[in-house]
């Protein structure tokens, strides 16, 4: 079974697919980091992240096993990702890995911004994940001060704004839900909820045949 989850920075979508893949004992990919990592070996290799050369070479010497550094998950990491996130070489270049990844005997769960729509157009299920700007900034804001990060509210806002106008306005794989995706805005919802409301979608349809 191939479930993708896709939706916009903070909107509660990793949470839920690390949720949903534990609980149906399935393998998991943040598809995010593959971006994330390419956008933090061009920073510190101290090229820019709108080099597209630079960008591809990263995205080609890419190693998926070594995406467990903490820096990866910071804001600069996120911000240099969704730049070459628009490059559709660099997008090309991380296709077959997420591609091999959802083939796994069993299947898998792969979180991201186009994996219903380009990475796994035939997946099982299809989450689009989302919530308001404002509250998608709030939980942002929360995370980066229990991680010790002094930052004021306006330039959290500020960044996704332009994150989420990068993400949805490229030419390639921008972010949209695809047309069979169940969309799931939790601007309301816990991630408890969330979690509740994304299995009982996977389950009835699972039930329907
Ligand atoms: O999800 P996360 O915030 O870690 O993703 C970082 C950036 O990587 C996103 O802003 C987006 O530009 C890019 N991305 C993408 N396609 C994916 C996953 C992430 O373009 N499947």
């Amino acid at each position: 079974m191939i479930i993708a989850v896709d939706g916009p920075a903070a909107s509660g979508k990793g949470t839920l697919a690390r949720r949903l893949a534990r609980h149906l004992g399935l393998p998991y990919l943040d598809t995010g980091l593959l971006y994330r990592g390419v956008g933090l070996a061009v920073l510190r290799a101290g090229g820019s992240p709108e080099d597209e050369a630079a960008a591809l070479a990263a995205a080609r010497s890419l190693d998926p096993a070594a995406l467990d550094d903490a820096e990866l998950r910071g804001e600069a990491a996120g911000n240099a990702a969704s730049k070459v996130a628009a490059m559709p070489p660099v997008r090309a270049a991380l296709l077959e890995m997420q591609r091999a990844f959802a083939a796994r005997p069993g299947g898998a769960v792969l979180d991201g911004r186009d994996i219903g729509t380009v990475v796994c157009p035939g997946a099982d299920h299809k989450l689009f994940v989302t919530a308001s700007l404002e509250k998608r900034a709030e939980r942002r804001l929360k995370e980066l001060r229990e991680k010790g990060v002094e930052i004021i509210q306006e330039r959290v806002l500020q960044d996704m704004k332009e994150r989420d106008a990068r993400d949805s306005g490229r030419s390639v794989a921008p972010l949209v839900p695809a047309q069979d995706a169940f969309v799931l805005d939790t601007s309301e919802l816990d991630a408890d909820a969330a979690f509740a409301a994304a299995l009982e979608h996977i389950t009835s349809r699972q039930r329907a045949g």
